[in-house]
């Protein structure tokens, strides 16, 4: 869900690496697979509050635990409630799905992304493939990677439910965190990463952390990563607050947010498993996955984006 307006901007282009990162390719059958299963007609679109969005909840659950999630005390059986008045003024329940990997330390970074959409309108169903069981798809990706190689972050996987209701779920995960928020490093935010005729996929956040840029490798010829997106100046064109990052950045907390700007099935019943970019959404996640492991080899990270913040807010 976002505001788009066609303004020119100016792209920094990064090519850091040309490195090439292979390493779960072979996952991509199971990507398209969770795709596809969640932007089916089973889940009616998956609007916040009804049966559709449970069946996605109980998939999304299966899912973190064949891959080895673990679940905090506190949300056992992965489960987050919170109450939210919904876009049509009806009081609904929204449920994160919440787990955990721990790393070699405390330090938390949190991957996210919405898996709620719109339901059905005038009986159509809008089954949301790119916004956002994309976002999840490769939620699930990277959490099977780190479920055979032990991660030096803990890594906290959430799907928050209610970003079409204005990003609800994120607000009530940062109102009750499984983890102190002083521990949280870092948000990576996904949300609409797998249609793009153009190859190009923004990672966003990086105009108030440029030290980010570092990690965020071009390693593929078929896939542009550009920054923007973030400064304040683009007014409706800055995407900070316009996903579930949102949460974060009110707190100062750094994110990167990967997505693609609008396209023709951008909230339509059209966005469709048929009408995403299947290639593209391959390279994409292998980008992403990368880019969170480079991220957690640098031990540096630790004491070095809310330091530095501190340090400028001193
Ligand atoms: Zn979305």
């Amino acid at each position: 869900m976002r505001i788009y307006i066609l303004l020119p901007l100016v792209l920094l282009f990064s090519c850091r690496s040309v490195k090439n990162f292979n390493a779960n390719a072979q996952n991509a059958p199971q990507l398209l697979k969770d795709v596809k299963e969640l932007s089916s007609d089973t889940y009616q679109g998956r609007k916040t509050g009804t049966k559709g969005v449970e069946l996605a909840k109980n998939y999304i659950k299966k899912r973190f635990k064949s891959v080895g999630l673990k679940a905090f005390p506190n949300f056992t059986n992965y489960e987050q409630e919170f109450s939210l008045i919904d876009k049509t003024g009806k009081s609904v329940i929204g449920k994160n799905v919440i787990g955990y990997i721990p790393g070699k330390t405390t330090d938390v970074i949190v991957i996210s992304g919405h898996y709620d959409h719109l339901g059905v309108i005038n009986n159509q169903i809008y089954n949301g493939a790119d916004d956002n069981a994309s976002g999840i798809a490769c939620l699930f990706k990277i959490a099977s990677f780190y479920e055979k190689v032990k991660p030096n972050h803990t890594l906290v996987f959430v799907a928050f439910d209610a970003g079409e209701q204005g990003w609800k779920g994120s607000a009530a995960f940062v109102e009750k965190p499984p983890v102190s928020l002083s521990h949280i490093k870092l948000n990576i935010n996904l949300d609409m990463i797998s249609h793009n005729d153009k190859g190009q996929l923004f990672a966003s956040g990086t105009f108030k952390h440029p030290e980010l840029r570092n990690y965020i490798v071009q390693s593929n010829p078929d896939l542009r990563i550009l920054f923007g997106h973030d400064n304040p100046k683009q007014k409706v064109d800055d995407w900070t607050y316009q996903s579930d990052q949102g949460a974060f950045a009110a707190l100062n907390i750094p994110f990167i947010y990967f997505g693609v700007e609008d396209h023709k099935d951008y909230h339509k019943p059209t966005d469709k498993f048929e009408n995403i970019n299947q290639p593209f959404f391959i390279n994409a996640a292998n980008a992403i996955l990368e880019i969170v492991d480079n991220i957690d080899k640098k031990s540096a990270l630790k004491n070095t984006f809310r330091e530095k913040l501190q340090m400028k807010t001193q």
